[in-house]
């Protein structure tokens, strides 16, 4: 099987191997899917996705057919690495037969399947052809805040199913910070009360459901509570964890680690929260102690403190470093008590000193601290591999959705690029994530997600880098829309300027990456993309409508900017 052109068949992310056959397998109603036994899942799934996207009812059985649909677990796929959820895809005018070893692998597969169908005059058709597909990165994960914009369950779901798409292993989601405590507490109630503006709180009810959702989709839900820093508003309903000391006016900032009592809450609070998560990751945070370049704002005090003072005298321990490490000790033995593996942010440790952390931990590397921000000397990804650490890769400029990401930033990045890795280390890079900050509260990723999380997961499948990106963009519209959304839809990013526009972004006047068109010539595009939107919502047969809805905005902007009379900014 000879590898062919990577994008001449449009799944998202790119397949390793695709050799086209001749023919089509047409899709009618009633199509059966058969399973094996262990996959009534992905079968559920396929069934779900053809019926909401394609319009076409199917029927799940297990008895062997003559023609239809086939799910099958395989011991082992050959020209496939091993344990890495590889899947088979071949398409026969007869027959379509899905296979993996893994469900997991089965779910890629269906995913795979549904970027394939095709809307021609005789209806819905895959072309024939076999597939070969394994992603490069077993981690693939996305981070969401919903501390500082909370979102209701509804809407994690629908960021579930975009993940599920995109083939995505890991859903992390950033409960708590200096705004909110988002995570139900029953031993610890007043973290629950009367939150400040927009905030809210999950029951427990809610993130069990969640949890299911997110595991019948092959995805782990991390929870992050971040600890001891971000704590100002645990500070507030319970100031009995806050160091003894004159903020001076300014935000307390950190928990007082030096007093028992702080042990008590995190391991009572931890009995509580561990148990609603069933994957074996649970993030502590503990990013952003120091803030030299805010100290008037940001208090962290326990060099201050005289509880934390005696802390250190009776565990001997020499300074703020090693306190920290302290602290992060007794929270990694509660977390291996709960048969949880602690992850955390990468930059307050001192990983150029020797250092007491558990090697066990996931680290996260977002940054190499800079000037004020943590310990700076030898901050470096390499350090971090060498010194034994698995690693997760958000390095904060390429990975976070917020402010930073763009197509040509993006489009040659994966995991074991930037920051700067030595080949020897590489293996420690399990995979990346990108984050959705909502910093100031914003919500802007409903528009965002369903682009850029395709993009990103590309980068995460993928180590060879997007070489055709206008090609990549227009199979972009189908892939998040489905196979019936009209093709004049298809030059949809050609026209917005990008496929990561990141939150405060609506459109770009000169894309980085694609292919752009006069201004006139795209002016006139935007009004006909506008009204091709206007008949798309009017049929209703479209996944993601909403997403629909958000790039209208965003059209409409633009349009009022591309008109005669404005001028280029
Ligand atoms: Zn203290």
């Amino acid at each position: 099987m000879k590898t062919q052109e990577r994008i001449s068949v449009p799944i998202l992310p790119r397949p390793k191997m695709w050799e086209a056959g001749s023919g089509v397998f047409r899709l009618k109603a009633g199509t059966s899917i058969t399973c094996d036994k262990g996959l009534e899942i992905p079968a559920r799934l396929l069934s779900r996705l053809m019926a909401e996207g394609a319009g076409i009812r199917c029927r799940i059985t297990r008895a062997a057919p003559e023609q239809g649909l086939v799910l099958k677990q395989v011991r082992r796929l050959t020209g496939i690495p091993a344990n890495v959820d590889g899947y088979a895809i071949q398409i026969t005018p007869r027959k379509v037969i899905l296979k993996s070893a893994t469900a997991r692998g089965i779910q890629y597969a269906c995913q795979s399947l549904f970027d394939l169908l095709q809307q021609n005059n005789e209806g819905l058709c895959l072309p024939c052809g076999c597939l070969r597909d394994w992603p490069d990165f077993a981690y693939r994960g996305f981070m969401l805040d919903v501390a500082r914009h909370f979102l209701p369950l509804e809407r994690l779901k629908w960021t579930l199913d975009i993940l599920a798409r995109n083939k995505y292993t890991h859903l992390h989601i950033h409960f708590t910070d200096a705004e909110s405590f988002t995570l139900p507490s029953r031993r610890y109630p007043k973290l629950n009360q009367s939150p400040k503006g927009p905030h809210g709180v999950y029951s427990r009810a809610d993130l069990r459901k969640l949890c299911d959702y997110a595991a019948e989709r092959e995805i782990e839900i991390i929870p992050e509570i971040d600890l001891p820093g971000h704590a100002t508003q645990i500070i507030e309903k319970y100031p009995e964890l806050a160091c003894k000391v004159d903020t001076e006016g300014r935000k307390p900032w950190t928990l007082c680690v030096g007093s028992e009592a702080t042990y008590e809450f995190m391991d009572r609070l931890l009995e509580e929260i561990t148990p609603i998560f069933p994957g074996p990751l649970f993030h502590m945070g503990t990013d952003e102690l120091d803030f030299k370049d805010l100290s008037d704002r940001i208090f962290w005090s326990w060099k201050s403190c005289p509880v934390c003072r005696d802390r250190m005298k009776a565990e001997s321990l020499g300074n703020r470093q090693e306190l920290f490490y302290y602290f992060i000790r007794r929270v990694h033995g509660m977390l291996a008590k709960h048969g949880k593996r602690m992850m955390m942010w990468n930059d307050n440790i001192d990983i150029a000193n020797p250092h007491p952390v558990p090697h066990d931990t996931l680290v996260q590397f977002w940054r190499v601290a800079g000037k004020g921000r943590g310990p700076r000397r030898g901050c470096s990804m390499n350090k971090f591999t060498k010194d034994g650490f698995e690693v997760v890769n958000s390095y904060y400029p390429d990975t976070y959705l917020d402010l930073y990401v763009s197509d040509d930033r993006l489009i040659n990045w994966h995991p074991q690029r930037a920051p700067q890795i030595k080949p020897e280390f590489r293996q420690k890079i399990i995979g990346g994530e990108c984050c959705a900050w909502s910093d100031g509260g914003v919500d802007p990723y409903q528009r965002v997600l369903p682009s850029s999380l395709a993009l990103f997961a590309d980068r995460l499948w993928n180590r060879q880098p997007v070489t055709e990106p206008d090609a990549f963009a227009h199979s972009l519209t189908k892939h998040i829309f489905g196979p019936r959304v009209s093709p004049a839809l298809s030059p949809l990013f050609h026209i917005l300027g990008g496929m990561a526009l990141h939150g405060n972004k609506l459109y770009e006047l000169k894309s980085p990456l694609l292919k752009t068109m006069p201004r006139s010539k795209r002016l006139e595009a935007c009004r006909q993309i506008l009204l091709e939107i206007t008949t798309e919502r009017q049929r209703d047969h479209t996944l993601n409508p909403q997403a629909l809805n958000e790039y209208a905005g965003a059209l409409r902007a633009l349009k009022l900017k591309l008109q005669p009379g404005k001028r280029k900014s």
